[in-house]
């Protein structure tokens, strides 16, 4: 089988590893997020005589994904230190001659639940994660959707919460949905971290009421076949009936379909692949470029 090389690009560490065609993950290592000097210096070195045929990267952002732009590759406008403007794909095909496939972290998580994961076998599906900040990729027919960049569907705008007086914390936005619903905004509006908060607090039945006013944006925009929901704060398990009940509230009967009905439960799903899901993202982005080549 063949030996395809896979990297997780995030703000605190890079994820490397080398896995097969079928989602299997045989290694991986992990680099702390430093300078791009030493970071990347690492990750090439690590993927050096490892014999692979092509290499995926997903990667925290914003990115330029769009083939045959000038700055395709590269990471834009980050607030992280040293990384705007820096050349990744670059960097990566300097070193091996190889396919590289890039993409935000988002849309190679999209594509490893679509591809090896929980919206196998379908034709489309919406991967969104609720961390530190909340971000969704899309696959429609096998392609993920791209545009004049990539979608940013964690910064829309949902209606606040009636008893909502917490102002959001969205540098750009104040109060759309990540300066509303991410980790950072349930830790600030509760005054305690959000892992730490009970199942029964009523932090959650607010947080559903974001995210399922999020979830019905995307169900009337993309019509997904499945919608996978991970990060740190989807942890918290009962959030997935209360989103379940609130979406269907809120769309109230108007599209008629039984995923949206008497099976919910598994439109709205967690993650298959785990741990591992931004790793078999990369490599399933590594399989994309692959098959392009
Ligand atoms: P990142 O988004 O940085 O990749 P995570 O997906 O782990 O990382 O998200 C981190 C955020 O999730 C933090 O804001 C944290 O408070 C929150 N979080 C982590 N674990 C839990 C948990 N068990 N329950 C609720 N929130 C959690
Ligand atoms: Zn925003």
């Amino acid at each position: 089988m063949r030996r395809l090389g896979a990297i997780e690009a995030g703000g605190t560490k890079f994820v490397c590893g080398v896995g097969h065609e079928d989602g299997t993950i045989i290694e991986r290592v992990s680099f702390p997020t430093t300078t791009p000097q030493e970071t990347m210096s690492l990750v090439l070195d690590y993927f050096t005589g490892k014999n692979i045929e092509a290499i995926g990267i997903g990667s925290f952002g914003p990115i330029d994904p769009v083939l045959g732009s000038p700055t395709y590759g590269h990471i834009t406008t980050t607030p992280k230190p040293h990384w705007g403007g820096y050349n990744l794909v670059g960097a990566v095909s300097g070193q091996f001659q190889v396919p590289v496939g890039f993409d935000t972290d988002v849309n190679g998580a999209a594509l490893g639940e679509y591809t090896w994961g929980a919206a196998q076998g379908l034709d489309s599906c919406l991967y969104i994660t609720v961390g530190t900040g909340i971000g969704a990729g899309a696959v429609v027919g096998g392609e993920l959707i791209h545009g004049l960049s990539h979608p940013e569907m964690g910064h829309i705008l949902v209606p606040r919460h009636p008893e909502d007086t917490y102002g959001g914390f969205c540098p750009y936005h104040g109060d759309c949905l990540e300066g509303l619903a991410a980790g950072p905004a349930i830790g600030s509006r509760w005054g305690k971290p959000a892992g730490e908060l009970p199942a029964d607090h009523p932090a959650w039945a607010m947080e559903a009421h974001y995210l399922a006013h999020a979830l019905m944006n995307y169900v009337l925009i993309l019509s997904p076949q499945r919608i996978v929901m991970g990060g740190g704060v989807m942890k918290q398990s009962q959030l997935f009936p209360l989103i379940h009940t609130k979406l269907q509230e809120l769309l109230s009967g108007y599209v008629q379909h039984p995923a949206l009905n008497a099976e919910i439960g598994s439109y709205i799903v967690p993650p298959q692949l785990g741990d591992n899901a931004g790793l078999s993202g990369a490599l399933g982005l590594a399989k994309l470029a692959l098959a392009r080549a």
